[in-house]
């Protein structure tokens, strides 16, 4: 029997991540605006750039939207989506997924360290996004497409966004900032008294998280979950909802 649902939010999700994808890879400009070395440059001049404004952004919008930045607008994953029409195996939820933390902490440490010293002197939205030559803008998307298409075809869907990305770590720490304050916000909602146990959401979970047991132990809240909503739009029985709730 199919979910009269069936793909309800991927019809809407999938065509708004990969035109971000496609959008911002043409315009060139993802890369130097989410771009973690630019943002260090800054930092050592003591410069609030365009970046720092983007990040900032990400990790506020986390305190209510948890990690739907992931799925629903990402250029990476919109890349990752066109990939998994490849890709048909999944990434493991290994040990590896630290290595992203490992990445951010390196990274958000040098920042740091850049403003501590050279303090906050000017507002510059354009630095290191204008003096840049088209070669360098190319070899920037290439960069990005390089990092995350080997990724997945080696070790399975969305390898990139939970191994690597420098980006995740900043929307999970938002969202455990919001529900260790049990603030209001958008997360999954389960009914597990109605759970056939029919396995469905796992198999289409593109994070492969053990979607079932959450649902049966009413645990949703998973800082690899990014809000995707094929859980939702696989479940026959309407398990699994959006909700914005405390928790
Ligand atoms: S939540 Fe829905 S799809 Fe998942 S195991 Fe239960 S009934 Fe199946
Ligand atoms: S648990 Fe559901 S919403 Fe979260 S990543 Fe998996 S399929 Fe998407």
């Amino acid at each position: 029997m199919l979910n009269k649902n069936s793909h309800r939010f991927q019809r809407i999700r999938k065509p708004i991540v990969i035109s971000t994808a496609i959008l911002f890879h043409l315009l060139l400009i993802f890369h130097l605006l989410f771009s973690p070395v630019i943002i260090v440059s800054a930092a050592y001049k003591g410069i609030i750039n365009a970046s720092f404004i983007a990040f900032s952004i990400i990790i506020l919008l986390s305190l209510f939207f948890g990690r739907a930045y992931c799925s629903w607008f990402c250029p990476g994953c919109g890349i990752q989506e066109i990939m998994s029409s490849f890709v048909k195996k999944k990434s493991k939820n290994s040990k590896a997924l630290f290595i992203k933390y490992l990445i951010f902490a390196i990274w958000i440490g040098f920042i740091i360290t850049g403003y501590i010293i050279h303090g906050f002197q000017k507002i510059d939205l354009t630095y290191g996004m204008l003096d840049v030559t088209f070669e360098r803008k190319i070899i920037l998307t290439l960069g990005a497409i390089v990092l995350t298409v080997p990724l997945t075809a080696l070790f399975g869907q969305y390898a990139s966004c939970k191994y690597i990305c420098w980006q995740a770590p900043f929307m999970i720490i938002g969202t455990k900032i919001r529900d260790y304050f049990q603030l209001r916000g958008l997360r999954l909602k389960a009914e597990p008294e109605q759970c056939e146990t029919c396995n469905i959401c796992n198999a289409k979970c593109p994070m492969n998280i053990d979607v079932m047991a959450n649902v049966i132990n009413n645990k949703m809240n998973n800082a690899e979950c990014i809000l995707c909503g094929n859980c939702i739009d696989s479940c026959n029985h309407n398990v699994i909802t959006f909700s914005i709730a405390k928790h």
